[in-house]
């Protein structure tokens, strides 16, 4: 028997898979201008997308503009760059292939399927939407189940702006994004934690499909002696409470050197205690989704147990829908707090003896997305950021990385694979297709059955002048 959620998966499917034999033909500038016009759409309208973004997530509505104008820059750069980055190439045919002409070219690959996540509904899918259209893929997108008016205005956005069905939402929790997986899209980029991006995994197996995972985060931020304690603490704030802690590449662990702790501690502490009381008025919104409170509550009531101390907030901090900020300190590094991914307005500080053993904590997790670096001396910082096995680092900073488009975006381990953004996000939905043609007869020709023994004996003697000579 044939599921529901099949069924209901086909038609949009169907319609994906001609409006991509359409779009997929239409050369890059055609394809540019009607992204750009879903874009001017989307611009002009962002206070009306904003409203529904905020009405579904809770977050106030300056944030899911500034969600939405992030979204427009990665969308106007993908618009703009897909034809430099994919058109066809022609590239240097080599030695043993003189005769040869040889091209590239990066072609579509059909319908991708789109599976998002609800925390930031528009501006993390448009990280696999817009550099899958550009590069000429039909995409079926399934938002988070809480978020799909989000999902459905950007396609209702895509058909007054351009007409053709090329965009298609299907809305539903994970059984449709799990049918999606199974329903024979050319690939699937999928958007949430890793747990389920495991899920999303295996299924795919089943059929080959192939997979870009943006899984969670357990971000570090590291505090030099020297850096600038009060950029510092601010930024820890913005990056570990912002959109009440609910973003992917948020700060959750922060390492600051001895010397300076306890006053950067103090910093953080008094920024922090002076937020609001009153769950309205916070600078953040309310938590999207109710079991994750659960999930907070878990790792503060953790933390404080196995002998960490909350300077701010703390168990009595988590009052759904709203969590207040909570900075807790010398928490143990195996404690849940630590290892597992919070989701929450929470920020452990820990000290550390030197920048060797932040890096080394930094890099003790399953977890690898983004990380920060705050120290005046920003060439050692620059120099520390290659040393962390992240996809991202910002230095004096948290999350520059996210609106900059032409840098690609994804991580490692836990936080999964494959790129979204930049010239990888375009080649990512993209078949690398390699073209040769002969442009002369081969004066060595290898290339047949019966080849002359002179003939290979030439070509070895200028193989091992090429690649021989200096052997030991
Ligand atoms: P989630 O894993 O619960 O769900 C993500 C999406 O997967 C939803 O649309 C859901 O319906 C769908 N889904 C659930 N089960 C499925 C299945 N078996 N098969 C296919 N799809 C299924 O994640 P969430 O709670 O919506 O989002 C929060 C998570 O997303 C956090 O871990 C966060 O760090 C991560 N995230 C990562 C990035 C990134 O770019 N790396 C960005 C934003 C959020």
């Amino acid at each position: 028997m044939v599921a529901t959620t099949e069924v209901r998966l086909q038609a949009p499917l169907a319609a994906a898979r001609r409006a991509a034999t359409w779009w997929g033909a239409l050369d890059f500038d055609e394809r540019r201008a009607r992204l750009l016009a879903w874009k001017r759409t989307v611009a002009a309208r962002s206070d009306e997308l904003a409203a529904v973004i905020s009405e579904e997530t809770g977050k106030p509505v300056g944030d899911a503009l500034l969600e939405i104008m992030l979204a427009v820059e990665h969308l106007d750069w993908a618009a703009r760059n897909a034809s430099r980055v994919l058109r066809r190439r022609r590239v240097r045919s080599g030695l043993l292939a003189a005769d040869q002409g040889a091209a590239l070219a990066y072609r579509p690959l059909g319908v991708i399927g789109v599976i998002g996540p609800w925390n930031y509904p528009v501006y993390t899918p448009m990280g696999s939407l817009s550099y899958a259209l550009a590069a000429g893929n039909a995409v079926v997108f399934k938002p988070s189940e809480h978020t799909p008016r989000t999902g459905q205005w950007l396609a209702e956005a895509w058909s007054s702006a351009v007409g053709e069905p090329v965009l298609q939402v299907v809305t539903g929790d994970g059984a449709v994004g799990a049918a999606l997986c199974a329903a024979g899209v050319d690939k699937v980029a999928f958007t949430g934690s890793a747990a389920t991006g495991r899920k999303v995994m295996a299924a795919c197996a089943q059929t080959l499909t192939p997979v870009v995972i943006e899984g969670g985060g357990k971000d570090a931020m590291i505090v030099a002696a020297d850096a600038d304690l009060d950029a510092a603490a601010k930024a820890a704030a913005f990056g570990g409470f912002g959109n009440a802690g609910q973003t992917c590449a948020g700060v959750e662990r922060v390492y600051v050197e001895r010397p300076v702790y306890r006053e950067f501690v103090d910093r953080l502490s008094a920024i922090a205690s002076a937020l609001p009381e009153d769950g309205d008025q916070l600078p953040y919104g309310r938590m999207t989704v109710p079991s994750q409170v659960d999930i907070v509550r878990r790792h503060i009531d953790d933390a404080v147990a196995r002998g960490g101390t909350a300077v701010v907030g703390g168990p009595e901090a988590v009052r759904p829908p709203y969590i207040f900020p909570v900075v807790l300190t010398d928490v143990p590094e195996d404690s849940a707090a630590m290892t597992e991914e919070t989701f929450g307005p929470t920020l452990v500080v820990n000290p550390v003896d030197d920048l060797d053993d932040a890096v080394r904590r930094a890099n003790a997790t399953t977890y690898g997305l983004a990380a920060s670096i705050f120290s005046r001396n920003r060439r050692e910082a620059v120099r520390l950021a290659a040393r962390l096995r992240t996809g991202a680092a910002s230095v004096n900073g948290v999350l520059g990385f996210a609106a900059v488009p032409a840098l690609p975006f994804g991580g490692v381990g836990d936080s999964g694979f494959g790129r979204i953004h930049g010239p990888d996000g375009l080649r990512e939905f993209s078949r690398a297709q390699s073209v040769t043609w002969q442009r002369f007869k081969a004066p060595l020709d290898l290339m047949r059955l019966g080849r002359d023994q002179a003939v290979l004996d030439r070509a070895v003697r200028v193989f091992r002048m090429r690649h021989a000579r200096g052997a030991k």
